[in-house]
């Protein structure tokens, strides 16, 4: 927690006790503020039935977009319809091959769910199939250069123990 919200949580808890309520006073505009903070928990359940070949091809170690057979219109993360050309005419294609990092950024001020990580990069590949793939990037952040060539890989994240696809510099 940034020292910040610790003085204004701080403020909150005062002034619980001293007017009942938490108000505190907006530094800027010196108005009145109502103050609560509590964790967020968020649960995620969403259908991937649709596109289960993305997580099986993770397990083998490949990253598969889907491209519609109409339009030719690549997906990634798939879709398992096209919203270009209203096909559900898909087919499977490997993001394989070396691709170029076309941009990243390094979070050192994280949101407070990923605040149990090092600091970390997220960057966007441009992939040879016509795609561009945002990731974090699995490199030593000072090493990283837009232009340079990366590949796609698989691999855990930890702490939470599930396969995802990173951005490799080659
Ligand atoms: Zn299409």
């Amino acid at each position: 927690m940034s020292d910040e919200t610790e003085k204004l949580k701080e403020a909150a808890e005062e002034a619980k006790k001293n007017l009942g309520s938490p108000l505190i006073t907006d530094q800027k505009t010196s108005s009145s503020l109502w103050f609560d903070q509590r964790e967020l928990n968020v649960r995620y359940m969403i259908s991937v039935e649709r596109i289960k070949k993305f997580y099986d091809g993770l397990l083998e170690g490949k990253v598969f977009a889907t491209r519609c057979t109409k339009c030719g219109v690549v997906y990634f993360p798939p879709q398992s319809y096209c919203s270009s050309c209203r096909s559900d005419s898909m087919e499977w294609l490997e993001l394989a091959g070396t691709g170029e990092l076309i941009t990243y950024t390094v979070i050192n001020v994280k949101p407070q769910s990923f605040s149990h990580y090092p600091d970390y990069a997220v960057g966007i590949a441009k992939m040879p199939q016509g795609v561009n793939v945002l990731a974090w990037i699995d490199s030593d952040i000072k090493s990283l250069k837009v232009g340079m060539k990366v590949k796609l890989e698989v691999k855990k994240r930890e702490p939470e123990n599930y396969l995802t696809y990173w951005i490799k510099p080659e």
